[in-house]
């Protein structure tokens, strides 16, 4: 167990206020963290069972997921499937599961009756922000009101609306952890290596980034690692990183299972 000195949350601390302050404090102490002491210290700050990892289980996914592993194989892991996976990432779920022994990892879907909003399935299409909304931004919100903290793996080296990105910060009433945040690509594949991950089935295929099948492309070289998400739309993000669950927010489309 990693000990560090700890922000320990009170329910005075999830004021908007106060949980803005909290997270301008742990990311001050944080900043220069390793990723494991940033995991540990989420689940420290929360308790254990109020912080969640969210994962897509893409290219990259493994090197936090171990990380995470080795703090606690229990952190639950949330999964969004949105309807749109390649069977390639739900196999390598599937592996990266069984090789971590992680205990309790969660995968979310939209509800049927969200689902029925896009029966054509050419959502994806006519409107990805809406679509984008329902398949993952609204069942993750549902998902995520079981918890008062989420960790995800997104990095500086991204680019983009990433290139800044602190190690804490809040997303509505909910603090969230970026422990790979200053972490770079040769450091990512070195983990990989160190603790011989399976690699992605479609990272061969030349896809650097695997999300939705539809809106996934391949990269070209030389490209940011993130270039084949929407390639040739004016979207970058799904919007999972814009704050979630405003106050009156409807988030009731989501499964988990
Ligand atoms: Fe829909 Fe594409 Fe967003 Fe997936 S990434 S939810 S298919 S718009």
């Amino acid at each position: 167990m990693i000990e560090r000195r700890s922000i320990l949350m009170t329910a005075a601390m999830f004021e908007p206020r106060s949980l803005a302050a909290t997270a301008a404090a742990l990311d001050r102490e944080l900043t220069d963290a390793e990723p494991a002491e940033i995991v540990a210290q989420a689940q420290r700050t929360l308790g254990r069972g109020r912080v969640a990892v969210v994962s897509s289980f893409g290219s990259e996914s493994a090197a936090l997921l171990k990380i995470v592993a080795e703090v606690d194989a229990a952190i639950p892991v949330l999964f969004l499937d949105t309807g749109w996976m390649f069977e390639e990432t739900l196999a390598y779920r599937d592996a990266v599961v069984a090789r971590l022994g992680l205990t309790d990892v969660r995968t979310i879907t939209p509800s049927p009756a969200a689902l029925a909003r896009d029966g054509a399935r050419d959502l994806w299409f006519a409107d990805p922000d809406a679509c984008c909304t329902l398949r993952k931004t609204a069942p993750l919100a549902h998902a995520l009101t079981a918890f008062d903290g989420w960790i995800n793996g997104r990095k500086r080296y991204h680019g983009g609306e990433r290139a800044t990105l602190p190690v804490v910060e809040i997303d509505g009433l909910r603090l969230k952890f970026n422990p790979l945040a200053r972490v770079t690509r040769p450091e990512i594949d070195a983990i990989f290596t160190a603790a011989e991950l399976p690699r992605h089935p479609l990272e061969a295929q030349g896809f650097a980034s695997v999300g939705c099948m539809p809106c996934t492309s391949r990269a070209a070289p030389g490209q940011q690692v993130r270039a084949g998400r929407w390639a040739g739309r004016d979207k970058t993000e799904c919007g999972i990183h814009a704050v979630l669950a405003p106050a009156g927010a409807d988030v009731s489309t989501g499964h988990m299972r």
